[in-house]
C-alpha cells in the first residue's frame, strides 16, 4: 500500500491524470475507479501498456502483477482526493469555489474569461464538477497559474462540505438556490442546506464570500450563518488572533434595464444597460444570464480587473454545448436551452421567452429529471405557467411531461423524442421562434435538424 505523501511523489513524476483508457497521454497517472458497471481496475493494465507511467489501483490482485507500476491504495477514489487535497496545499494562489442550483458552468466560464484579462487563470474543464470531477481539476493545477476557478456540483447532502475540504476555497458564490436535485437534497430546505455548505466552509476559515444582495435566500442564508460563527466566537475567544469574519463582498452594485435594451438575434447579440449608464454587450439570452454576469463582474472588480476589460470579456464570450444558444433556420429562430433543466430554470426560461418579440412563438419542452416524488406536481405547475404566458403552440415531450397537459388543452404531447422528431417533418413551420429545452438525458438538441 502506498500512502499519500508516496503517491504523491508519484504523480510528481507524471504529466498528468486520467481516469480513462481512452485519454491516456505518455506518462500520465491512471487512477482506477469503480462505477455501476465497470471496474477501473481492470483497464490498469492497458492503461500502462498505452503510456501511463503508473497506475493507482485498488485490487491487490492487479497490483501484483506489476508491482512496479502498480501503486495499490485502500480505495481508489479516496486516494484521488486526498491526492488531490494535498495538491491543492502546496499552492496559495487564490481558488474562487462555486455552486448553486443554476448556472454554474455559465457563470464559471465567465468569471475565468474576465479573471484571464489579469491573471493566468485555470478554470474547471466542461462541467468536471463532482467529487470525481473537482479532485481532477485540482490535480490539473501547476505553478504555470496564479488563480483558479472551481466548480463544484452536488445533489446530496455533504457533497460540497467535501469538495471544499478538497478545493480548499479561498473565495466563494453560490450562483442561486432554486430547485434542482430535489430529490437527492430532500426538498428545497434540503438544497439550501447543501448548497450553504460553500458559505459553511468560507465563514468558518475566514475566506472571502461574494453574495447577490438581491438573492433573499442567498442573503438570509448568510445572515443565518453569520449569527452562528459569532455565537461560537465567543465561546473561543483564545483564537482570537485569527480573523473570525468572513470578509463578504455585496454585489451587484448595479442593476440592469429589466429588459435589454437591443436584442440582436441574428448576430447574436443582447444589449443592456446598468443603473450607472453602462452598456452591457453579450452573446448569451436569457435575462437570468444577467445575474451570471453581475457575478463575473463584481469578481472581476474585486479582483482589478478595469470595467473595460471585464465588460469585454464578456462581450467576447460564447456559449457551446447546448446553454442558450440561439441558432437561426432560415426564417425560424431557435433559443437552444437542451443542456439541462428544473423548475427553476425552465421557468425563468419561459417567463424570459414569453416577453421577447416575435412574429410566432413555439415552445418544446421535454421533461425535468431528478424531482422524485415532486415531478408530477413540478410537471402539473410548468404546466400552467406555460398555459398564462399564450404561446402560438406548445410542444411536450417526455414520460412526466403528460402532468403539464391538465392546463394545456392545446398542446401537443409526445411520450418521447422520436416521435416528436417525426412530427416536425411533416409539420414545417416558418417566420417562428422556438424555444427548447429540456433535461439532458432527453438530448432536446436533436430537435433543431428537424426544425
Ligand atoms: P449543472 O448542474 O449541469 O452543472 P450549471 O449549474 O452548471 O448546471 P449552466 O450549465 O451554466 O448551469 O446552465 C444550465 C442552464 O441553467 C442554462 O442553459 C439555463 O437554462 C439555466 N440557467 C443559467 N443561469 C441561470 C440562472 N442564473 N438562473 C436560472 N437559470 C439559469
Ligand atoms: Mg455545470
Amino acid at each position: 500500500m502506498v500512502n499519500t505523501e508516496q503517491l504523491y511523489h508519484k504523480f510528481l513524476e507524471c504529466t498528468g491524470v486520467s481516469t480513462d483508457t481512452r485519454r491516456i497521454t505518455p506518462d500520465c497517472l491512471f487512477v482506477a475507479l469503480k462505477g455501476d458497471k465497470f471496474d477501473g481496475n481492470q483497464f490498469a493494465e492497458q492503461a500502462l501498456a498505452e503510456g501511463a507511467r503508473y497506475a493507482l489501483v485498488d485490487d491487490p490482485a492487479v497490483a501484483a502483477r506489476d508491482q512496479e507500476r502498480c501503486l495499490l491504495v485502500a480505495d481508489g477514489l479516496t486516494a484521488l482526493q486526498d491526492l488531490a487535497r494535498h495538491h491543492r496545499q502546496t499552492f496559495n494562489f487564490p481558488v474562487i469555489g462555486l455552486t448553486g442550483s443554476n448556472g454554474k458552468t455559465t457563470t464559471k466560464e465567465l468569471i475565468a474569461a474576465v479573471l484571464s484579462k489579469n491573471y493566468r487563470t485555470y478554470a474547471t474543464v466542461g462541467n468536471l464538477n463532482n467529487h470525481i470531477g473537482v479532485p481532477l481539476t485540482l490535480l490539473a493545477l501547476n505553478e504555470q497559474y496564479e488563480l483558479a476557478v472551481v466548480e463544484m456540483g452536488a445533489n446530496h447532502q455533504k457533497e460540497i462540505e467535501l469538495l471544499c475540504s478538497i478545493a480548499q476555497p479561498t473565495h466563494g458564490l453560490i450562483t442561486n438556490v432554486g430547485k434542482a436535485h430535489l430529490e437527492g437534497f430532500g426538498g428545497i430546505e434540503g438544497v439550501r442546506k447543501g448548497k450553504g455548505e460553500l458559505y459553511d466552509y468560507l465563514i468558518q476559515n475566514s475566506k472571502t464570500v461574494f453574495i447577490n444582495s438581491r438573492d433573499k435566500t442567498l442573503m438570509a442564508m448568510y445572515r443565518e450563518r453569520l449569527k452562528t460563527t459569532r455565537s461560537e466566537f465567543t465561546a473561543t475567544e483564545s483564537t482570537a488572533a485569527e480573523p473570525t469574519f468572513a470578509e463578504a463582498v455585496f454585489y451587484p452594485a448595479v442593476e440592469a434595464t429589466e429588459e435589454p435594451i437591443e436584442l440582436l438575434l441574428e448576430s447574436p447579440v443582447v444589449v443592456y444597460r446598468d443603473s450607472t449608464g453602462q452598456e452591457i454587450t453579450t452573446h448569451l439570452p436569457g435575462r437570468y444570464n444577467f445575474e451570471n454576469m453581475t457575478a463575473a463582474l463584481a469578481i472581476g472588480d474585486y479582483f482589478g480587473v478595469s470595467p473595460e476589460e471585464a465588460n469585454r470579456a464578456i462581450a467576447d464570450y460564447n456559449p457551446t454545448n447546448n446553454r442558450s444558444q440561439v441558432i437561426t433556420k432560415g426564417t425560424n429562430t431557435v433559443l437552444l436551452d437542451a443542456y439541462n433543466a428544473n423548475p427553476s430554470s425552465m421557468a425563468a426560461a419561459i417567463r424570459q421567452f414569453a416577453t421577447t418579440p416575435a412574429k410566432h412563438k413555439v415552445v418544446i419542452l421535454g421533461d425535468m429529471y431528478e424531482l422524485g416524488n415532486e415531478s408530477e406536481a413540478e410537471h402539473a405547475a410548468l404546466g400552467k405557467l406555460i398555459a398564462d404566458s399564450k404561446f402560438d403552440l406548445v410542444i411536450l415531450a417526455g414520460k412526466d411531461m403528460h402532468y403539464a397537459l391538465g392546463s394545456l388543452p392545446k398542446a401537443y404531447y409526445f411520450p418521447d423524442k422520436f416521435s416528436l422528431h417525426n412530427w416536425l417533418m411533416d409539420n414545417p413551420m416558418t417566420d417562428t421562434n422556438f424555444l427548447v429545452k429540456g433535461s439532458r438525458g432527453m438530448s432536446l438538441e436533436t430537435v433543431v435538424p428537424f426544425i
